[in-house]
């Protein structure tokens, strides 16, 4: 089971700005549950259907499969197995979704699919009554309001952006007529929970809205039974410094190219996942990861002083290859829950010749138990080092727990999300580097 943030407010409130960001910041999946009634207002409209009418509309839910996928973490909304995610972005859909959902029969069709995927994952979800109806067990709940006038300019900005032709007095009529049909439907109207936190973004940044909270869900973490910590400050500076005067070292001898560091985590507790090329890829990892990683590595490696010390000392632990080792499994969750990365490399063994291989099942497991996101890194360099070789690290956008779709930890599940993150890696590597 998950953590669930409820993000409910009227139409226009920012809703899936703040929950996109939170959700990428946290490495959480968002879950934008209007687009679902979107989707049905945009059936019902193509097939001319008056969206107000329940004697047309029930009818209709037969024929009707919804489904979100996870597409490079960005939600996708499938109806009858055509991605419609687009086209639902009208004027025209939003009052047909708005029509739509006063219907208690549309928003039961709905409400499985919506549990469902916050039973599984970690999740921002944002609607209108997740808090009261959806999820009213969610660990953190937030009311998000601005003002209809602050509401209307905000749409007006992004639907401009996106190059479509529109005029702020409809879009501030549509809005008004919207926050009223929500909050006087007699199903699920849109109205605060009793223990949501009531946040009026009239006049706060973006950046303030998601800090706020960011900082209400990172208190719950803390609180969860099974806790993910922080790592104690004096480790962090230690670490800091060592960080510091190793990126000197090898940037010295290597020239060292990072990429894709807007995707660095801006948390401990994720799951850092490289092709395998040589004995220093987690060193080149670590030069630009702030939070400490501990790695696993070969059972072999302790049997030598001084270098078990050493990996000992960088929080590296034993793990047999060609087993299912379950105390190395066990043991890489127990880092996680503690605040520390986990830094694997999924083939199990390096490559020599710079050709991507297989993932071994480890990787999806521990993602999958602790619920965490996977973040790619790829590294490339023409086959022979030598001083001053030209060495890439290319961080990737990460997979949240909900792309890796393990349901039952079956092998084929295991294999599917190891194909998925090997193929990202892959993804992030030059072929002729
Ligand atoms: O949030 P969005 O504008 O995409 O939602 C479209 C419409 O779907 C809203 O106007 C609202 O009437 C309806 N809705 C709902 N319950 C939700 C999410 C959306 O009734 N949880």
């Amino acid at each position: 089971m998950g953590l669930n943030c409820a993000i409910d407010g009227p139409s226009g409130a920012g809703k899936s700005t703040i929950a996109k960001e939170l959700a990428r910041r946290l490495g959480f999946v968002y879950v934008d549950t209007g687009a679902l009634y979107r989707s049905i207002g945009y059936y019902a409209v193509s097939k001319g259907a008056d969206t107000a009418s329940a004697d047309e509309i029930v009818p209709l839910l037969g024929d009707i499969s919804v489904e979100l996928k996870y597409v490079d973490g960005a939600q996708r909304v499938m109806l009858n197995g055509e991605d419609v995610s687009d086209k639902i972005r009208t004027p025209e859909i939003s009052m047909a979704a708005s029509n739509v959902s006063a219907i208690p029969a549309v928003r039961d069709f709905l409400l499985n699919l919506q549990r469902d995927i916050a039973g599984k994952n970690d999740i921002i979800m944002d609607g209108r009554d997740i808090g009261t109806v959806i999820l009213p067990s969610a660990e953190v709940k937030v009311f998000m309001t601005a003002s209809p006038e602050e509401r209307a300019r905000r749409r007006y900005e992004e639907l401009k952006a996106k190059g479509q032709d529109v005029n702020y007095d409809d879009i501030l009529s549509d809005i008004n007529q919207r926050d009223y049909n929500d909050s006087h439907r007699e199903t699920a109207p849109l109205k605060k929970a009793d223990d949501a936190i009531e946040l009026d973004t009239t006049s706060m940044s973006i950046d303030e809205v998601v800090g706020a909270i960011e900082k209400l869900i990172t208190a719950e973490q803390r609180k969860e039974s099974a806790p993910f910590r922080t790592i104690p400050a004096f480790r962090r500076w230690f670490y800091a410094v060592l960080r510091f005067i190793v990126w000197i070292g090898f940037s010295i001898v290597f020239n060292l190219k990072y990429e894709g560091t807007e995707n660095l985590p801006e948390h401990g507790s994720v799951i850092l996942a490289g092709n395998h090329r040589t004995w220093f890829d987690p060193i080149l990892i670590a030069i630009r990861v702030k939070f400490i990683s501990a790695y696993m590595a070969k059972a072999e490696l302790f049997d030598h002083f001084p270098l078990n010390v050493i990996i000992k000392a960088v929080h590296g632990f034993p793990t047999r290859r060609n087993s299912a080792d379950v105390s190395a499994l066990t043991r890489a969750e127990n880092m996680i829950r503690n605040g520390y990365n986990l830094t694997i490399f999924p083939e199990g063994t390096r490559s020599k010749d710079g050709k991507i291989g297989r993932a071994k099942s480890g990787v999806a497991f521990i993602a999958s138990k602790c619920g965490v996101p996977v973040y790619p890194v790829g590294i490339s360099f023409k086959s022979k080092l030598h001083f001053r070789s030209k060495i890439t690290v290319r961080f990737g956008k990460p997979i949240s727990p909900a792309e890796l779709h393990i349901n039952s930890m079956s092998k084929a599940d295991l294999r599917a999300a190891g194909e998925l993150i090997m193929s990202n890696i892959a993804g992030l590597v030059d072929e002729d580097a």
